[in-house]
């Protein structure tokens, strides 16, 4: 999963307008950071691992002057956690030099990139990102029919920010799986994953780059055009259960409002018999809102969260590591002898979960009935939510009663897939929910390709 934002003025500070929208992205990934700029036609980049403040300072800004800039965030969760993975990367081709960020993952690069290898493209990674980087590099026609003949060529999910000829371009996969979206400050065009980085920047929104869709911004305006016909609509239902921020719109649903009545609905679905509803913080509190709004059963704190800890946290020492979870999470002590409902978005692995049910006991509390806003995962993702293999999947091999003695809770209910689906109030069949339900909106790799991807993957 990843954040991107692009942004062209010839009057405003490009580079630092990017920084924060980054900071309001920072949600989508916490391990690398980059923001390249482009100066009549010259592309200068700056990336490097840990978060947006930690990568950028006032001297480094200074140095990204342009009339067009981009920018990443990246998340991963498996390997790779590289510099030469950090993003906007910069491929020079025989076309063009192109800097480019990418959301998401396409599900099979190989034909590509097996394509320019043979056309003698030097590829410097095994990234699908840099295979969608090359094929606009190479390609000497007009950068919107360049883009528009490589997106024929990709399969999966991408919403990508890129910078080429001196143009700021955006284009996004026929299914619109991740999200991406179009703002204005005053004249000045801006893209984002999110809304809340439009809000950041003070960017009025206006619409969401379309599933197909290539749009480039110079200084004649925006343009736009169709390059691949549109496909079903399947945007990332994750992006409303866990991955958005809550103050995003998403598909024209405020994620938040959305979250409050995915847990309205679990407290009909699977109602218990409490003293209290408590969230596992951040993720877990709107739905918990929801849940004591229509349970009845007031809401309280019972877990206070460090906010502080980021991807590039000191590693703590075994002693230290054996407190797991309490470097983040600590009970406060009003919990003993009560009766708790505990609501989170999501079960992974199951690990977190556990340790904190475990925790929870541990500070008293007679009963721990743990509700899941969304339904069990059992199957992963192929489109950058780089959550696990489906056999780390703590779901995907057990029942409900198996689950639930996994975490060692007095109860356990998930939220189902049609409570989720009317809680996000978007149509039926207009999502992915691939990694609920086992079906997907493209076609998915083969086991043999999987195999390859473990390897070769660079999770947007
Ligand atoms: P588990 O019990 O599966 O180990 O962890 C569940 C917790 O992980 C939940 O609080 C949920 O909010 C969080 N979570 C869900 N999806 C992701 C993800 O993609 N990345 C990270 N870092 N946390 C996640
Ligand atoms: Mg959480």
């Amino acid at each position: 999963m990843c954040g991107v934002f692009g942004v062209y003025s010839r009057d405003r500070d490009v580079a630092r307008l990017t920084y924060f929208g980054l900071f309001a992205l920072q949600h989508r990934g916490q391990e690398s950071a980059g923001i390249a700029v482009a100066e009549s036609g010259h592309v200068t980049a700056v990336r490097d691992m840990g978060l947006v403040p930690q990568v950028f300072d006032e001297e480094k800004l200074a140095a990204l002057p342009g009339e067009v800039a981009i920018g990443h965030t990246r998340y991963s969760t498996t390997g790779g956690v590289h510099w030469s993975n950090a993003q906007p990367l910069v491929h020079h081709g025989r076309a063009r030099t192109v800097a480019l960020a990418h959301n998401g993952n396409l599900v099979d690069p190989a034909a590509a990139r097996d394509e320019l290898l043979a056309d003698g493209v030097r590829l410097a990674s095994t990234s699908d990102t840099e295979v969608i980087a090359a094929l606009v590099a190479r390609d000497p026609a007009p950068v919107a029919d360049a883009v528009a003949r490589a997106m024929r060529c990709l399969e999966g999910a991408y919403s990508i920010v890129a910078i080429a000829d001196g143009v700021l371009v955006a284009f996004r996969d026929p299914h619109g799986i991740r999200p991406l979206t179009l703002g204005r400050i005053g004249e000045d065009w801006v893209i984002a994953s999110e809304t809340c980085a439009l809000d950041i920047v003070g960017a009025d929104p206006v619409r969401d780059v379309r599933p197909g869709e290539v749009v480039w911004i110079d200084e004649t305006g925006l343009h736009s055009a169709t390059a691949v016909p549109e496909r079903r609509s399947a945007l990332c239902i994750f992006e409303q259960v866990y991955f958005a921020r809550p103050d995003s719109r998403l598909g024209g649903t405020e994620v938040h409002a959305a979250r409050v009545r995915m847990g309205e609905r679990l407290a009909e679905e699977a109602p218990a018999d409490a003293d209290l509803v408590m969230s596992i913080p951040d993720s877990g509190t709107p739905a918990a809102i929801g849940f004591a709004k229509r349970s009845g059963i007031p809401y309280e704190e019972g877990l206070i969260k460090n906010r502080y800890i980021g991807r590039t946290f000191i590693q703590p020492d075994d002693e230290l590591r054996r407190q797991g979870i309490r470097l983040k999470f600590n009970p406060l002590a009003e919990l003993a002898g009560r009766r708790l409902v505990v609501v989170d978005d999501t079960i992974v692995r199951g690990n977190t979960t556990r340790a904190l049910v475990q925790m929870l006991f541990g500070a008293g509390a007679a009963e721990v009935h743990v509700r899941i806003s969304s339904p069990p995962i059992v199957s992963p993702c192929f489109y950058g939510i780089d959550m696990a293999e489906e056999d780390e999947l703590a779901a995907a091999h057990r029942s409900n009663e198996e689950m639930r003695e996994h975490i060692g809770a007095t109860s356990l209910h998930h939220l189902s897939v049609d409570g989720m689906q009317s809680a996000t109030r978007m149509p039926d069949g207009s999502v992915c929910r691939g990694c609920f339900t086992r079906t997907y909106p493209t076609r998915i790799p083969n086991a043999a390709n999987l195999a390859k991807l473990r390897f070769e993957k660079t999770p947007a």
